[in-house]
Parts: C-alpha cells; structure tokens; sequence
C-alpha cells in the first residue's frame, strides 16, 4: 500500500496528519469509553501499519509514483466492453497474472484496478479489457471517453494471480469469466513463453457473464498447435422464465467444473488453480458463485495454497487470503 498510494501524491510526512487524525475522530466516536490504554494499543498498531507502509514507499523510490501512458488501440467488442492498448513512457515491469490501479484524465485521482491482458513482452505495449458498468464511472470513461493518442495513468502492478518467473511444474486450472479472461489470457501467453516447462492447462470460460466471450477470435487462434491447452467454454443460453441470470446461473459452469475435477481425481492435490471471476460484477454478487467453485475445489482435494485468487471475498472458504495466496505459489 505504501508503494502503491505514491501515485495519490502521498508522502511521509502525510501519515503524521493521517494519525492526528484517525485517533481524533475515534476519540470522538468512543467518548467515554475512550481509555489512555486504548488509546496507547491504536497508536501501536497505526505506527506498525504507517512503518510498514513507509518502507514500501523507501523500496519503491527508485521507480516513478505512477506511469503514463499513450493509448494506442482502442477497440469495442460489445457495445459496453473495449480492448485497449497503451504504450507507458517509462518501462514497467510486471509479471503475467497482476493488476494496475488505472486514471483517466477524465476522472483525476479516481483509480480502479484493471487486469493486465498480456504477459510482458519487449515492445513494452500494454492490454488491458474493461467493461463498463455504469455512466460517469471509471470504466465508462475508459471504454467510451477514450481514443487513440489519449493518455492513461496507471498505478504499480499488484496482485495474487501473478506467476513466479518459473511457474511450478504441475498442473494449471485456470477459471475465467467476465473480464477475467484478460488475468487468464496472461497467464496463457507466460505459459507458452516458457517451453521449457512441461505444463497440462486447462482453461474454463464461463461465457454468460455480460455478452458472452468478446475475444474469442484470439482464444480460437491461440489453442492451435498447443497440444497442453484443453479449453471448455460455457456459452450464455436463451434466456428462460427467470433470465439468463436467475438463480441457476452458475450450474451449467459448475458442471462443468465438477467434471473437470473427476477427469483425474488423483491429480487435484497436484494442481494450481487461479480463479478471476467476472471482477467488473459487484463483488456482492459474485461471492456465491465463488464460493462456490471454490468449495468444490477444496472437496476435490485442491488445496488451500494452491487455490490463487485476488477476491476478499474466497477468505474463509480457502483458508488463504488474497495476498498469502502469492506466497503460497512463489517459487525459490
Ligand atoms: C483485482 C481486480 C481486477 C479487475 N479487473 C478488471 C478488468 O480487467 N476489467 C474490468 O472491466 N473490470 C475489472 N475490475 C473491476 C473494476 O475495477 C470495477 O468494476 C471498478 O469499480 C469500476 O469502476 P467505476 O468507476 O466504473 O465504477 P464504480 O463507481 O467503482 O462502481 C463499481 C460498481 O458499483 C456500482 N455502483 C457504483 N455506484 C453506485 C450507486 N450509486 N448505486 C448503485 N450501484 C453503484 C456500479 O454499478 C458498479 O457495479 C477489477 C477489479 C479487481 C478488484
């Protein structure tokens, strides 16, 4: 956090403030339950956090707070959903699988993250496929007030998807649905960078997220002549008495998915599994279906560390939190 709230134009000196404050309006809000102890074990916890936060921002010092970046392709699939391209003036390393915090001019200092669509390559140019969900937002600035030769700024790199420079050995199960597909896109072409690697993927698609998948073209493309690369998509149905959306939903996926996992029941201890589940549907929304998938995955044997995911909402389920889910995955 630290390193990431740079780019807000947040330095040292802002958290001597941020404490002044923050124990102000809690002693406000206690009133007479308001003790010097309490008071003692917050300002202990808030200097551990502050400290902490103040390291990253030191270790980042080499590195701009933000970078910006020219648009240079711009493309609708749907009517509410756009391919962009951008090309940052600095370099800017990121490993396949993270997300950047994005800002439009449009919107200065509004920041939403975004996967990044494309493991790294040397032309430096970035992808990035955003949906947008409603006027005025963020998303709707990127996908309909933005053209060619506009700019975007974008934030360091984070999250728990991310592959290590050598993804492990075992077998990958990669579940996509909504924009999500652009974390697992990714993590697809990292996997191919790295013939070396001897790796069996499998990829589920849920398609009935939104309109269905917008970038099928390239997925078409891509598993041709990979031989490691099963992909099961889930296509949106007609919609019935209750929608496409009704209660039912997510069954066809989880179908899907329950065959899947007793293909080779054996091999489920074995294998990663990272999920990015439509992460433009409010978060609300989304937790059952999630939470569902990944029960199933744990009452097929994957285990808890191996299940990688950016969603606060799986805490609990898998017994990882989206930030040990990384470290569980890093190799030496
Ligand atoms: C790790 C991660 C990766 C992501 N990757 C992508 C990606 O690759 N592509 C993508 O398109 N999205 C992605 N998202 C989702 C995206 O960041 C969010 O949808 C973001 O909030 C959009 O910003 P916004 O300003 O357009 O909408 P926001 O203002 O942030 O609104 C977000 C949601 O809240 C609802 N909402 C907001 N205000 C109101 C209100 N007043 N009343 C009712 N509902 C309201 C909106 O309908 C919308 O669904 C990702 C999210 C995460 C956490």
């Amino acid at each position: 956090m630290g390193r990431d709230h740079r780019k807000l134009g947040v330095r040292p000196a802002h958290f001597d403030a941020f404490e002044v404050a923050l124990i102000e309006a809690l002693r406000m809000r206690a009133g007479a339950r308001w003790t010097g102890e309490l008071e003692d074990a917050w300002l202990r916890m808030l200097r551990l956090a502050v400290s902490a936060m103040v390291r990253g921002a030191d270790e980042a010092i080499a590195e701009p707070p933000s970078w910006e970046a020219t648009v240079t392709s711009h493309e609708f699939r749907t009517p509410h959903l756009a391919v962009l391209r951008v090309r940052p003036h600095q370099p800017y390393a990121f490993r396949a699988g993270q997300y950047a915090s994005l800002e439009s001019p449009l919107l200065e200092q509004a920041w939403r993250p975004y996967y990044l669509a494309c493991a790294p390559h040397p032309d430096g140019e970035l992808e990035f496929h955003v949906r947008a969900q409603r006027a005025d937002g963020v998303s709707d600035a990127l996908v309909h007030g933005t053209r060619v030769g506009g700019t975007v700024r974008l934030s360091a790199p984070r999250g728990a998807l991310a592959l290590p420079e050598r993804t492990p050995s075992a077998d990958v199960l990669l579940i996509a649905s909504g924009t999500g597909w652009a974390a697992t896109k990714a993590l697809l072409q990292h996997i191919d960078s790295e013939r070396s690697r001897a790796h069996r993927v499998r990829l589920l698609l849920d398609g009935r997220t939104g309109e269905g998948v917008y970038d099928a073209a390239y997925l078409e493309d891509f598993r041709l002549g990979r031989p490691w690369l099963t992909v099961l998509t889930c296509q949106a149905e007609p919609a019935g008495p209750a929608g496409p959306a009704g209660p039912s939903a997510d069954r066809p996926a989880l179908r899907v998915l329950d065959k899947m996992l007793a293909q080779r029941p054996g091999a489920a201890a074995r294998q990663h599994v990272f999920l990015a589940l439509a992460p433009e549907v409010p978060e609300a929304s989304m937790t059952d279906s999630l939470r569902a998938v990944a029960a199933r995955l744990a009452a097929a044997g994957v285990p808890a560390s191996h299940i990688h995911h950016d969603t606060a909402a799986l805490t609990g389920v898998t017994g990882t939190s989206a930030s040990t889910t990384r470290t569980g995955l890093r190799s030496a």
